[in-house]
């Protein structure tokens, strides 16, 4: 059986994560690896990261009437309690929990359909509660082929991470988006009034499991309720069917330095790398980007510049440059008067960072791939 459960974040303090932590750990059966599924970011009702959670139960339908009842003491009070959100600007909306049942498990279309898009609720399985079964659904039909790995652990009251334990984990090879590589600061603990102490994110459950043990254990970390380890789609780059190529044709520099390429390609001011070879591009530039789709614009999440030559004219003998006398007139050097026929060089300008440029650590998408 498949179990799923999406949208019960709280402004109270609820979490999806936590709320089902500890489902797990009151149910009465044996369950595979639990998993946390990063969705569409620009759903509508998205709460924190947009992310539902998912199980394999290993167990027969039996087990319904159980969850009828932890569904009915547990989940449902938090229906209607406000989600908390990272922007004040986004409307907010209240948590709508959803749970779903599958015999079998569901086929992966209702998962990309749900990373990539908008989607609209699928009646099947059996299902408790609203529209977080959109979400519980997808985790449930997740087909992992991309999987990273997320230690999770809860706080039983303030957020205290050590500092130590947070250095020896970024330095653990196979972890990743520990800390921001360029202020050193730590990325792996949420703000807020959110249970969660700490995600820790690692390309294998092994040391998944060895970094959380680290913080849990760290001299200077706060108490921590629980702690459990998570399948993830985060890092996937799920969410973007494929890259393209393109020639740049307009570029435009908004307020605030958000710039708009070919009218349609989108990079904020807050891309930083990526955004300062968005604004270094010329006209004739060749490059392949990342994005993803909404209100008819590309939000870039990489770009790679693949060519961007200059044509000038050529140097005299003199040093000085030489300049058109006018069309089919030859040029001429302003210094010494040297002429030569009509011609270019082609020089190859150098960008400002090379290969794919992403938006900085704190910036990314959960979904985005590291390159
Ligand atoms: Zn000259």
């Amino acid at each position: 059986m498949w179990l799923g459960l999406d949208d019960t974040d709280s402004l109270a303090g609820g979490c999806t994560t936590q709320v089902f932590d500890q489902l797990l750990r009151a149910i009465p059966c044996e369950f595979g690896e639990p998993r946390l599924v990063r969705l569409w970011p620009f759903a509508a009702r998205r709460t924190r990261g947009n992310a539902a959670l998912a199980v394999e139960l290993f167990c027969d339908d039996s087990i319904i009437p159980w969850l009828d009842n932890y569904w009915t003491d547990h989940i449902m009070p938090l229906v209607g309690e406000i989600s908390e959100s990272h922007h004040s600007d986004r409307e907010q909306f209240p948590a709508d929990p959803g749970m779903v049942l599958f015999e079998n498990q569901p086929d992966e279309k209702l998962y990309w359909d749900t990373v990539r898009g908008k989607v609209e609720l699928t009646n099947i399985g059996h299902q408790w509660g609203g529209h977080g079964r959109i979400g519980a659904i997808a985790a449930c039909a997740w087909p992992a082929q991309i999987v990273t790995w997320e230690g999770i652990a809860w706080r039983v009251g303030i957020r205290k991470v050590c500092p130590q334990a947070l250095e020896s984990v970024d330095r653990l090879e196979g972890t990743f988006l520990c800390r921001d590589p360029r202020t050193s600061r730590g990325l792996i603990a949420p703000r807020g009034p959110c249970p969660i102490m700490f995600g820790v994110r690692a390309t294998s459950r092994e040391v998944a499991m060895k970094a959380t043990i680290i913080l849990v254990d760290g001299v200077g970390t706060a108490e921590v309720s629980d702690h459990r380890i998570f399948a993830t789609n985060q890092a996937s780059g799920d969410h973007i069917v494929q890259s393209f190529t393109t020639v740049i044709n307009t570029k435009k520099i908004l307020k605030g330095g958000h710039i708009i390429l070919n009218e349609k390609l989108l990079s904020f001011s807050e891309s930083g790398e990526m955004n300062l070879l968005c604004q270094w591009l010329n006209i004739g530039d060749k490059i392949q980007y990342l994005g993803l789709e909404f209100n008819g614009q590309i939000h870039l999440e990489g770009v790679k510049l693949i060519s961007s030559i200059e044509k000038e004219r050529p140097l005299c003998e003199c040093g000085t440059r030489m300049k058109s006398m006018g069309e089919d007139q030859g040029i001429r050097c302003p210094k010494c008067k040297l002429t030569s026929t009509d011609n270019w060089v082609e020089t190859i300008r150098k960008p400002p960072a090379e290969g794919w440029v992403q938006p900085p650590v704190d910036k990314r998408r959960h979904l985005a791939k590291q390159f």
